[in-house]
């Protein structure tokens, strides 16, 4: 199998060599917020291992910190993941372990592994040493595995308080690794679980609970961020320590990291909260709920995480390359719409005001086998504002006075005479239509510089357009708190815009190219209301 990064050159030396036999990965989130951008890259690296190399990845949630965790979270993690076109094998969770987390804690302390320790989580930190000092052993290091087992069944029986006690691994406190240092395996906590209720009043911590699952699951390769690098030697301790024959992989790889992008649940939720947006899935929250909100299509977040790659050192990627990746897959999938953002009244002279054109237009041209809708084009229609200028600044290809324009789909048109307002601004501009212009008229090769898009007035619809904006602004040497930085304008409404009929026979959600404007989702159509969000610019700011 051809290696696409490092990880799959071990996983192909250790098929070769028979250390395995098959591939089985899994993805861990914590049910404590909604899945973002960055959890995408963990997904694409585990699901897509299971795909190429027909293997198995199980979703396995990390519910070990009962205070933190809700089924909301498991319900929006399960719908994302589908939506992103990944299928799990196994639904399974860190609590259904429990029992056997539970059992094997007591096999370490029988094996003389891990022992009961009094002290606050405060003396635990005083007594760590540093990066240059080995700790000091704690004064309950060595008590007898007897009175270890028996103060282990109370704490589990509910004995004593929360926070009182503590289990430990009983492994070195001298290590150059501070993850060694006798880590706390389990702790104390009268917290409800989501899934296990009131049943424990002791939590395993996630270094111990975490290669147990691995293990128990018979995974193959736990593929993690950087961060947990120095968690290794601990991870490993615990299989070999626990018995396990079969020992998974740990396999650490850099995050992903997207310029000016918030990828902290924690960070998000606190959004959530404040207000300062709708809800996880917003349209401006990196978070896939928000993405599918936004009407990002999921194969180009997909696209996008194979284009970023699986690399082993930290970076920061640029939002436009995942813009990049939607508009690529939109360009060519979306059909296309005549929306005005900012309209003002064109009025066609030489036609009577009942007179019809109709024309067929293909709704992808960029896809010859798609059906084709009708425009209608009357005498009175409407054209953005910045399409006509009195005074066009250089390079100006539109309509200017005395001047040709094509409206897009119909015919060339040229400018006779315009009206103005009380400030002196065009109200109404008039124009007449060149006969036989239209496409395969024999007027249809008049040379003209500029395209533009038009709807007719009696047909217009009104629409909203939700125009979305980054939420944080750049950052500076002086300010980079993400508070600081939130976007007061990240979201705008323009609610004047006009579009042609052929946006209200569309399904919910379907994304439209309006041409020469951006890509725009269709997110609310009912009586009165037509709202669009704003998907993506149509221009490319992404430097290949
Ligand atoms: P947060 O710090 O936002 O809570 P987390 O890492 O604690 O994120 P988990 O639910 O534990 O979130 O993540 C599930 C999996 O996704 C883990 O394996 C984690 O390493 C991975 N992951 C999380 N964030 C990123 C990221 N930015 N890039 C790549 N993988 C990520
Ligand atoms: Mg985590």
């Amino acid at each position: 199998m051809e290696s696409a990064n490092f990880i799959e050159d071990i996983i192909n030396e250790e098929l070769a060599s028979r250390k395995v036999d098959g591939v089985y990965t899994r993805f861990p989130p914590e049910p404590n917020g909604y899945l973002h951008v960055g959890h995408c890259k963990s997904l694409s690296i585990n699901f897509g291992i299971k795909e190429k190399y027909n293997g198995k990845c199980n979703l396995r949630f990390d519910d070990t910190n009962p205070t933190k965790e809700d089924v909301e979270y498991v319900d929006s993690i399960k719908e994302d993941i589908t939506w992103l076109g990944y299928k799990w094998d196994k639904e399974l969770y860190a609590s259904d372990y429990f029992d056997a987390t539970y059992e094997y804690a007591v096999l370490l302390i029988k094996k003389g592994f891990a022992y009961v320790c009094e002290f606050s989580a405060e003396q635990i930190r005083a007594t760590r040493g540093t990066l240059t000092e080995p700790g000091t052993e704690s004064p309950y290091r060595n008590r007898s595995i007897e009175e270890n087992l028996q103060l282990f069944t109370e704490m589990k029986e509910g004995r004593y308080p929360d926070g009182s006690k503590v289990l430990r691994a009983k492994i070195d406190m001298a290590s150059p690794n501070m993850n060694m240092r006798d880590p706390v395996i389990y702790r104390i906590l009268r917290a409800h679980h989501h899934r296990t209720g009131d049943k424990w009043c002791i939590y395993p911590m996630y270094d111990f609970a975490h290669p147990i699952g691995d293990a128990i699951e018979g995974i193959t390769h736990s593929i993690c961020t950087l961060e947990f690098e120095d968690h290794r030697p601990l991870y490993d301790w615990v299989t070999l320590h626990c018995g396990f024959t079969k020992r998974p992989r740990q396999i650490e790889f850099a995050r992903l990291n997207i310029k000016n992008t918030i990828m902290s649940k924690r960070y998000l939720k606190k959004l959530v909260e404040t207000g300062f947006v709708a809800g996880w899935n917003d349209p401006r929250m990196p978070t896939i709920s928000g993405m599918r909100e936004r009407g990002y299509p999921p194969e180009s977040i997909r696209e996008f995480c194979a284009r970023v790659g699986v690399a082993k050192a930290n970076s920061e990627v640029d939002t436009s390359l995942l813009e990049f990746c939607v508009r690529e897959n939109l360009n060519r999938n979306a059909d296309r719409a005549m929306v005005v953002e900012n309209p003002i009244k064109m009025v066609i002279d030489n036609m009577l005001d009942d007179e019809i054109f109709s024309f067929e237009v293909l709704n992808n041209p960029n896809n010859e086998s798609s059906d084709t809708h009708t425009i209608y084009f009357r005498k009175e229609i409407y054209i953005d504002r910045e399409d006509f200028k009195l005074n066009p600044p250089p390079k100006y290809h539109r309509l200017t006075e005395g001047g040709m324009v094509r409206l897009k789909g119909a015919f060339i048109v040229k400018h006779i005479s315009t009206e103005l307002n009380a400030e002196g601004n065009p109200s109404v501009v008039h124009c007449e239509y060149i006969k036989d212009s239209a496409q395969g008229g024999v007027n249809a090769k008049i040379k003209v510089k500029g395209v533009i898009q038009w709807v007719n007035c009696q047909d217009a619809i009104d629409c909203e357009l939700y125009q979305y904006g980054a939420l944080l602004t750049d950052a500076t040497e002086t300010v980079t708190d993400f508070n600081q930085r939130l976007n007061p304008d990240s979201l705008t409404i323009n609610r004047s815009a006009k579009a042609e009929p052929y946006v209200l026979q569309g399904q919910m959600n379907k994304v439209y190219q309006f041409m020469r404007l951006a890509y725009y989702k269709k997110a609310v159509q009912n009586e009165g209301v037509l709202r669009f969000y704003l998907v993506v610019s149509l221009k490319d700011s992404f430097n290949k």
